[in-house]
């Protein structure tokens, strides 16, 4: 594993009970990369996430972590259920918890953590909404705000489960454009799932494609030269 390397698979298998989902999987995922993962339903790419963040062990292989992830550098955004959706908290209340993780045994936050959860929503432009309740907010407003929640936990690496599921067109290329500013002006690592070719194809530095016969992993444009790009970009259009 090198110094810039973030997660660094190596022939990984992962699976549940026994069944593998994904396997022979090498990929490295150094700091500022941004990696968009692609493919059907049910192809693996929530599995792989699960076994990025170490939800799931590997069933073979080795995933090395960096030392520094181990503390709490990834923010994660999962897929939203209706019940997060409901959460019944105010805005600065949801994400001043993204600072859980790495508060141990201490029944507070502390000022640097409520002035920084306060910056991680101004940085994504939601500072006025912070004593609105969020169960009351748009769905791209609620997503801006899990994305401040998920700045808290993180200093290098980003993970995204299909962050634009439900919002409108809009919403959608505003979030795309505010990872796009925290990958490149802050050197943020992102690893998203989705089903929107265009962010992966004009903002990724790689794509990586799970598919029945295995995985592609290359540059956009490497991905849509390649027979599974073609195949899915027709799908996705
Ligand atoms: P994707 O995110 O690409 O839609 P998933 O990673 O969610 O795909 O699922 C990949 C495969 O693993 C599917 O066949 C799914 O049924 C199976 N799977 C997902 N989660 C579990 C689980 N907790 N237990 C058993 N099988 C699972």
């Amino acid at each position: 594993m090198g110094n810039a390397d973030l997660i660094v698979c190596r022939d990984v298998a992962l699976g549940y009970e026994g069944q593998e989902v994904l396997s022979h999987l090498n990929l490295r995922i150094g700091g500022g990369d941004y990696l968009c993962v692609v493919g059907d339903n049910g192809s693996g790419k929530s599995t792989l996430l699960r076994g990025l963040l170490g939800l799931l062990p590997p069933l073979a292989g080795e995933i090395c972590r960096a030392p520094e992830l181990e503390s709490g550098a990834v923010g994660y955004l999962p897929q939203q259920t209706q019940a997060q959706r409901d959460f019944p908290a105010t805005v600065e209340e949801v994400v001043l918890s993204g600072f859980l993780n790495r508060r141990g045994l201490r029944f507070f936050y502390t000022a640097a953590e409520k002035s920084q959860a306060l910056m991680n929503l101004g940085k994504l432009g939601v500072l006025e909404l912070r004593n609105q309740s969020y169960r009351r907010l748009s769905g791209g407003q609620q997503q801006r705000v899990l994305l401040a929640r998920a700045l808290c936990a993180a200093s290098r690496l980003l993970i995204l489960d299909e962050p634009v599921t439900g919002l409108d067109p809009a919403a959608a290329q505003d979030l795309y454009k505010t990872l796009n500013y925290l990958n490149r002006r802050e050197g943020m690592a992102v690893v998203m799932v989705t089903h929107d070719l265009r962010p992966a194809l004009r903002d990724a530095g790689t794509v990586l494609h799970i598919g029945r016969r295995g995985v592609f992993l290359g540059t956009p444009a490497e991905y849509l030269a390649s027979p599974e790009g073609r195949r899915f970009r027709e799908v996705a259009e």
